[in-house]
């Protein structure tokens, strides 16, 4: 078998060199991390669903005109994606305040904001991703202003489409983030969405009770991850058929899937 190039591996994801030009495989890991990677565990199958939950909703946003790095999902653990540059923002979108946002203004949890807010981070692990403005942008060329307007206008309409998309799940959609690449096929100028959208980057509570069915499980030690993203995958229908058709035997199977 051919070694495949690794591009580059992250906390979660690891890109390999494509198949086919100017593409990558983005690999979805088990592992979890929080707190800038200060908090780590491995959670069986956790890839397989972020895989298959990207795939999803990255589809739904290629049907509505969103252009994003999405080929094809080519197993159980990867997809096919456009290869790009990643622009270094993480570029958060909130709807109700939790996290970092209640920490650093003193806002209640819970509150709902009148608008969404869209917020810039700059990545940097080194700097624990500190809160940027347009300015700074800007100013240190992370983005240009045609692209900066671009990844505006994209994160309020995938924010409308995923909010619609979760509401019809019992899911409110509380916030989450969005990383945007250059596509390195120049025929393809303009900014695209990259990354994954799965619940490791979006906060999601049960509408009934609040119930947190997101990576702050695993953040906050109120729960178990692996059911808390079945719960979101059930919803949707995305379990893989195998092992959806026998729930109690779900727990035992459903991870080991490659
Ligand atoms: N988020 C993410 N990766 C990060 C930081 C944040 O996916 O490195 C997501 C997080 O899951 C949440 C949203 O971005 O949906 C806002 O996160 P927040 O700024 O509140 O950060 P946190 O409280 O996680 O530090």
């Amino acid at each position: 078998m051919v070694k495949r190039q690794k591009i580059y591996e992250g906390k979660a994801k690891v890109l390999y060199r494509g198949t086919e030009p100017f593409t990558f495989i983005q690999h979805f890991k088990d592992d979890v991390t929080a707190f800038n990677a200060e908090k780590k565990d491995t959670y069986e199958g956790k890839g397989v669903l972020n895989n298959i939950f990207s795939e999803f909703f990255m589809k739904g946003l290629s049907e509505i005109g969103i252009n994003n790095h999405l080929i094809r999902r080519i197993n159980m653990r990867e997809q096919l994606v456009m290869a790009c540059e990643i622009i270094p923002l993480e570029v958060v979108v909130r709807n109700i305040s939790t996290g970092s946002i209640s920490k650093r203004l003193g806002i209640k949890e819970g509150h709902v904001f009148s608008r969404p807010i869209l917020e810039f981070y700059y990545k940097d692990d080194k700097l624990n991703d500190p809160l940027v403005n347009e300015d700074h942008i800007l100013e240190f060329e992370w983005a240009t202003v045609q692209e900066l307007e671009e990844i505006s206008s994209i994160a309020f309409r995938v924010n409308d489409f995923l909010s619609g998309l979760f509401f019809g799940a019992e899911i409110v959609l509380v916030d989450f983030k969005l990383e945007f690449g250059r596509p390195l096929d120049k025929s393809n100028s303009k900014v695209i969405l990259a990354d994954e959208i799965s619940p490791d980057s979006c906060r999601l509570w049960d509408k009934k009770n609040n119930k947190r069915l997101d990576k702050d499980v695993f953040r906050l030690d109120i729960g178990n991850i692996s059911e808390a993203y079945e719960e979101v995958a059930q919803r949707f229908n995305l379990l893989p058929k195998r092992v959806s058709v026998q729930n109690n035997k779900m727990k035992n199977n459903i991870f080991s899937l490659e």
